[in-house]
């Protein structure tokens, strides 16, 4: 049997005749860039998430840098991320000359709420919060800390399409959630999109402003803005994402608690929820101290895996003008050698997943 990571293509054809109606309909309709279906969309996913305001934009790097931009944290400034995150994260930060600050995960893979503070200084503006792997950093300890030290709070939601802490939703707790539709997350697109959550109106405006050339009014540029928005194709076929998005999570949910439930090799760790977190799984991360065995002996299996990330951002080639090196973020480093990312896909059949949970136990 051959099992990819990730199959996108099941996922289309789960709901085929709706995208494919909405695709022609928005063909058919003349309106290509910013029309009804990016309103419509927008409404419904700040519905859906339970915030205020969604903004559409072209992906889920600008929603990050289109953030820090408009709450106005650039050079001189620092940010506070975790250490084991995807890369856009922190590109979020720097694109605007802001520095990232690295703190290690915790067990759970979310950033170590407890080795925060002895990163505050008074150069520090905010923290990001990465809801990696689709499960809920701890907002509660999060919201704390930028009460206590007057800190923005910007979310990375790009892999936590309706993941909850504490029963409110990602992307709500913060000044700003930023998502991605990048087709392979929890709720992809047909190519690039994403969007933001805020709650502030007046902020919702400016992110309006600034995704199309930083014009409020045609022709009339208020600031150098950029080219980001979310198009009509994607923000339709989006729409109907959107209303299966439950029973898609619902689907991830059981997979997920399939394999808790069924992996059992003392040499493999399987991944754990904070207290208060509802995970949507966008990866199943396991962790291996033979890692590379273990992806090699279930390749020849025929089961496809991943990393993420192979290599963490402070040991980046983008990012040794900041300094680092191997051994400044000890668990970050582990973490990088010994996780594994096992297939999880909506529309994975539980043949396939019984070969994954069989050649795991076996190994
Ligand atoms: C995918 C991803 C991004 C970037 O989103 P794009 O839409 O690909 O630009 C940012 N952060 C995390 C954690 C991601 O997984």
């Amino acid at each position: 049997m051959e099992i990819m990571p990730n199959r996108m293509d099941r996922g289309f054809y789960q709901y085929q005749n709706e995208f494919e109606q909405k695709a022609l309909d928005v063909l058919r309709s003349g309106r290509y860039v910013l029309g009804e279906e990016v309103l419509a969309f927008e409404e419904e996913f700040a519905d859906y998430t339970g915030g205020a305001y969604c903004v559409g934009l072209a992906s889920g790097l600008d929603a990050l840098w289109i953030a820090f931009r408009l709450l106005q944290i650039g050079p001189g400034d620092e940010v506070i991320v975790q250490g084991n995150t995807y890369i856009a994260s922190v590109m979020g930060i720097s694109i605007n000359g802001a520095t990232p600050v690295f703190v290690e995960p915790d067990m759970q893979y979310g950033i170590d709420v407890e080795k925060i503070e002895e990163k505050i200084t008074d150069k520090t503006k905010a923290i990001l919060a990465v809801h990696l792997y689709g499960m809920a950093a701890r907002m509660d300890k999060l919201k704390d800390l930028c009460e206590k030290y007057r800190l923005k709070l910007v979310e990375d939601c790009a892999q936590s399409h309706g993941a909850c802490f504490q029963g409110q939703m990602t992307g709500t707790f913060g000044d700003v959630g930023c998502f991605s539709f990048y087709p392979s997350k929890n709720m992809g697109g047909f190519g690039d999109g994403g969007a933001v959550i805020v709650k502030d109106k007046q902020l919702a405006d400016d992110f309006k402003m600034f995704r199309n050339y930083g014009s409020h009014k045609r022709y009339y540029n208020r600031v150098v803005g950029a080219n980001s928005r979310l198009d009509e194709l994607q923000a339709g076929l989006l729409r109907i994402r959107l209303t299966h998005l439950n029973e898609l999570t619902n689907e991830k949910v059981k997979l997920a608690r399939e394999y808790s439930n069924r992996i059992q090799n003392p040499k493999i760790r399987l991944p754990q929820l904070s207290d208060g977190a509802k995970g949507v799984w966008h990866q199943y991360v396991i962790r291996c101290e033979e890692r590379d065995r273990l992806s090699q002996y279930l390749a020849e299996k025929g089961i496809g895996t991943l990393i993420h990330y192979p290599i963490p951002p402070h040991l980046s080639e983008a990012y040794q003008y900041l300094g680092y090196q191997e051994g400044s973020l000890p668990i970050t480093e582990h973490f990088a050698k010994t996780i594994l990312s096992i297939p999880i896909y909506n529309g994975m059949t539980s043949k396939e997943q019984d070969f994954v949970i069989e050649a795991l136990n076996n190994f």
